[in-house]
């Protein structure tokens, strides 16, 4: 059976690039140099083995057994840092990719983690504008000049409902080089307030 391996410990506060223990909470020479749009940024499980496979089960066939065994087992971690006033916003998908596919995989993966700690999950607070073409099969430099002006806070919505009294959490499963997050968090710092960056997975460099 193929591994399931949590996220190190000891990691860059900001981006959760792992350090050695006596580097950790960092902010990492990446971070010293070019600091991140969100405060900090939790990873749950390693992008590889078992959690890489459930995770493509789910995205491209639909199957997502696994990755609901990867939240409930991951309860204990999101019942010790998530609060019950702490807001879950997905990254925003594509329209196109939606319309297309029918799902919102990040907003799923809100839903499931809120429910573990009955917190609340909103996917009207950060929109997506124009069209990209999918992440995943670009350089990362083209996937930066993409992203930029990819995301907006959606100003009405965020007046009339949000709630001041807990963190604002962003959510993706993955995260591999973080523009995603980054310009997702930037976006969503129009609100005045620190932004939390929780995934399901990270890479890490050689897995
Ligand atoms: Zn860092």
């Amino acid at each position: 059976m193929a591994s399931i391996r949590p996220f190190p410990h000891d990691t860059c506060k900001q981006c959760a690039t792992p350090l050695s223990h006596a580097l950790a909470p960092g902010p990492c020479g990446h971070c010293l140099i070019h600091p991140p749009a969100q405060f900090e940024t939790h990873a749950i499980y390693r992008y590889q083995g078992a959690v890489r496979d459930a995770i493509l089960a789910w995205k491209l066939q639909g199957e997502d057994a696994g990755v609901r065994w990867l939240v409930e087992s991951a309860s204990p971690y999101l019942k010790g840092l998530l609060h019950k006033h702490d807001t879950l916003i997905p990254i925003p998908m594509p329209l196109s990719r939606m319309r297309q596919h029918g799902q919102h995989h990040s907003a799923d993966l809100c839903r499931l983690m809120a429910k573990k700690v009955a917190c609340h999950w909103d996917w009207h607070i950060l929109r997506r504008q124009g069209e990209q073409m999918r992440q995943s099969a670009l350089p990362a430099k083209q996937r930066r000049k993409n992203l930029r002006k990819a995301f907006m806070l959606n100003q009405d919505y965020w007046a009339k409902q949000h709630d001041t009294r807990g963190k604002l959490w962003l959510v993706d499963d993955i995260i591999t080089t973080g523009s995603t997050m980054y310009f997702a968090a930037k976006a969503l710092r129009a609100t005045g307030l620190p932004v939390h960056v929780l995934s399901l997975s990270k890479t890490i460099q050689g897995d």
